[in-house]
């Protein structure tokens, strides 16, 4: 699976996160509501998770890396969600997060949006994700969960995952509507965390809702790109953006500050109950759009097989 390098986040009390966060999205969302409860059970509407929370020994782990979708795929890039648990400390961890699929399972590049309780002991997986593809016939997107055709746990290339022992407990809700500055949600929590915790780094996950409007989503073509993609633009084009409809389910992880591991700082993927899914942009209706989240703090970060040549080009 590659080398493994890990730190120990700074993790600041749920409070004290609240509060930092509610002044922050105050700037870029005219109705915010940000405070602690209790999280909400999980294998209930819409979630449908196989555990009931995102809570106990929370870590994020950052696998592969953009360098090896662009400038050129490495299939050879295949990892599992199971190896990871055990890579991290956490085995049976229930992960949840953004990454590529397996082009050895599928055949063909798709989103994968991770959502998966690892196998402990002599239990299986029970692999909840879903994946965005993009439709040979008309060029739309297809939605499927990865259990009705796929049986493994494998992904490829990149992944950002948020592992706990899914537990009920402790988390932060965060309730966010009518957009009124540039930033999407996700960015604008990293930067407030950003902003306000400097070089000591804040490492969030969890699952929101974007309840109203509309979003700007892309999903990656089956096939990888034959020429090098080389510069965002060449990424973009590639890519295959499209405008999703409300309710979307959003699995996100997101790092306030990169202490030199090479992290993508924020990623998140999207699936629905109505076929579309994929790769979550920005919402596209700030003037109706309505967020709510749960989210946790992570103690530890985990940077799995990180590649050894690097750029920025796709981190968007
Ligand atoms: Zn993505």
């Amino acid at each position: 699976m590659g080398e493994t390098e890990s730190f120990a986040c700074h993790v600041p009390d749920l409070p004290e996160l609240a509060e930092v966060l509610q002044i922050g999205l105050k700037k870029n969302y005219a109705d915010v509501q940000v405070s602690v409860v209790e999280c909400p059970d999980l294998t209930q509407e819409p979630f449908r998770f196989p555990v009931k929370g995102i809570c106990g020994k929370a870590r994020i782990a950052d696998v592969g890396g953009v360098p090896y979708l662009v400038p050129l795929a490495r299939l050879d890039k295949i990892y599992n969600i199971n190896a990871v648990a055990k890579e991290i400390e956490l085995p049976g961890a229930f992960i949840l997060g953004a990454g590529a699929v397996s082009h050895r399972t599928l055949g063909e590049n798709a989103e994968l949006i991770l959502s998966v309780q690892a196998a402990y002991g002599d239990k299986a997986a029970v692999n909840g994700s879903y994946v965005a593809r993009i439709s040979p016939a008309g060029g739309g997107c297809v939605l499927e969960k990865y259990s009705d055709r796929y049986t493994d746990c494998d992904f490829g290339l990149l992944s950002n995952l948020y592992a706990s022992r899914g537990e009920p407990g402790k988390v932060i809700q965060v309730s966010a509507s009518r957009r009124t500055g540039k930033e999407n949600f996700v960015s604008c929590m990293r930067k407030t965390l950003e902003s306000h915790y400097g070089d000591k780094p804040v490492g969030m996950g969890g699952t929101f809702i974007i309840q109203e409007g509309k979003a700007k989503l892309h999903i990656m073509p089956p096939e990888f790109s034959t020429c090098p993609l080389n510069t965002d633009e060449d990424v973009n084009l590639w890519l295959k953006f499209f405008e999703m409809r409300a309710p979307l389910i959003c699995q996100s992880v997101f790092v306030s500050r990169d202490p030199g591991f090479d992290l993508r700082l924020e990623h998140t993927h999207c699936f629905s109950h109505h076929g579309e899914g994929g790769h979550y942009h920005t919402d596209t209706t700030p003037e109706t759009v309505r967020y709510l989240g749960y989210f946790h703090p992570a103690e530890l970060l985990y940077r799995i097989d990180r590649p050894k040549e690097t750029h920025t080009v796709g981190r968007d």
